[in-house]
């Protein structure tokens, strides 16, 4: 038996990969522990600080354990990355679907033992989808992952199923690329999959990790809607409010069709967004276009994303746009976006919600609201609550 932990870095996709493989270990027998013989660090290489982070945590690792697996996009990075850390750190450049199996194998199955497979008490993150075939200029990710494939949908809905039975409440179908989902043998697109993952006894919420707008369409609104356990959230990355940022990212969408097709859901869907700020051609004028365009879709929370060349992408040799003016860019979108967020938080005084507590004190509404509940809620409890204030960090319960 050998003692492991399991971390990772960036988005939902990355953290269902770390525990595919630490699922993986506790099925062959091994034990996950704070103080651990093996670690495996799931990396991120969306940009320069991620993988910056991504090598700092292993190197950590290194020192702490007796052996370090990094995994994940960082560890598919064309350029080396993780050169020069110490010998007992493997660098582990395979698909997401091949990891936990050289994991496993490298660290040596003891026997065959049922995995307590609970990863987090309330929220079950399940993939459905990975890859990308999009190829926007300025992102890595299709050179890491590959590019579409999705999940057959009965595998889909049996770890549902086993999710639900293991006590989780919510469940994210999670996807690099996730309007690609496509199950041809058996008939499945993404709205088919969220109607039918919708109806599973048990079941709670249902949510989608991100989806692009091109998929946003007349059937996946419907599947929403008509889907009483779906959350009502969407996020939809917009990444530029210019049309010519956008065509330089080859971004398959105009401002015009984004705004189009969010219209039907902003009253009703919580909108949250991606956004790159600083890409190679955004001035002044594009930067406020984006601004703008936040403002006109009702987007609430925007990730921002100060732009980072990576390796072996369209925009490789291109940053003009200086630190100072990403920093300041950033800076007034983040506080755009928190003004909007507290604006939707605001119009839940007076109103009545349901919030999955999902930690002490705290969760989320129905479309995703920061909620701040009395600490006598249960952590996994839907409790009905009644908005009384908005703090910074979301709405407070009567
Ligand atoms: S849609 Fe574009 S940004 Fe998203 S993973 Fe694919 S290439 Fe990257």
């Amino acid at each position: 038996m050998t003692t492991f932990s399991v971390r990772f870095l960036g988005c939902k996709v990355s953290h269902v990969d770390a525990h595919e493989v630490r699922e993986r270990l506790l099925a062959d027998g091994h034990e996950e522990r704070d103080r651990a013989d093996v670690a495996v660090v799931n990396t991120c290489c969306v940009t320069n600080e991620a993988v910056a982070k991504s090598r700092k945590e292993a190197a950590r690792a290194a020192r702490t354990h007796r052996r370090v697996y990094v995994t994940g996009c960082g560890a598919n990075l064309a350029a080396d990355a993780f050169a020069g850390l110490p010998e007992n750190v493997v660098v582990v450049a395979r698909r997401s679907e091949e990891t936990p199996e050289f994991v496993a194998g490298d660290v040596g199955a003891i026997g065959c033992v049922q995995a307590d497979a609970r990863l987090d008490r309330v929220r079950a993150f399940v993939k459905v989808q990975d890859g990308c075939s999009f190829g926007c200029s300025f992102c890595v990710i299709p050179l890491v992952r590959g590019a579409s494939r999705s999940r057959r949908a009965d595998a889909v809905l049996a770890e549902i199923r086993r999710r639900i039975d293991q006590g989780h409440r919510e469940v994210v179908l999670t996807g690099i690329n996730l309007g690609c989902y496509r199950d041809r043998e058996s008939g499945y697109d993404l709205p088919r999959l969220v109607r039918e993952a919708g109806a599973i006894p048990g079941l709670a919420r249902l949510r989608l990790s991100s989806i692009e707008i091109n998929h946003v369409d007349d059937a996946l609104v419907a599947a929403l809607r008509e889907t009483p356990a779906v959350s009502r959230h969407l996020h939809v990355p917009l990444q530029s409010g210019d049309d010519d940022v956008l065509r330089a990212m080859r971004r398959r969408y105009t401002v015009a069709t984004f705004l189009r097709r969010l219209e039907p859901l902003r009253d009703e869907f919580n909108l949250t967004s991606d956004v790159i700020v600083g890409f190679p051609t955004e001035d002044e004028r594009a930067f406020a276009s984006t601004l703008e365009t936040v403002r006109a879709a009702g987007l609430t929370k925007v990730h921002v994303f100060p732009y980072s060349p990576r390796p072996g992408t369209g925009t490789a040799d291109a940053d003009p746009v200086p630190p100072q003016a990403k920093k300041e860019r950033s800076a007034r979108l983040r506080e755009a976006s928190h003004e909007a967020c507290l604006a939707r938080w605001r119009t839940k005084i007076g109103c009545d919600d349901r919030v999955l507590v999902d930690r002490p004190g705290r969760g989320y509404g129905d479309d995703y609201c920061p909620w701040l509940v009395g600490a006598d809620a249960a952590v996994g409890e839907l409790v009905s609550v009644s908005g009384a204030a908005v703090s910074d960090e979301g709405v407070l319960a009567a």
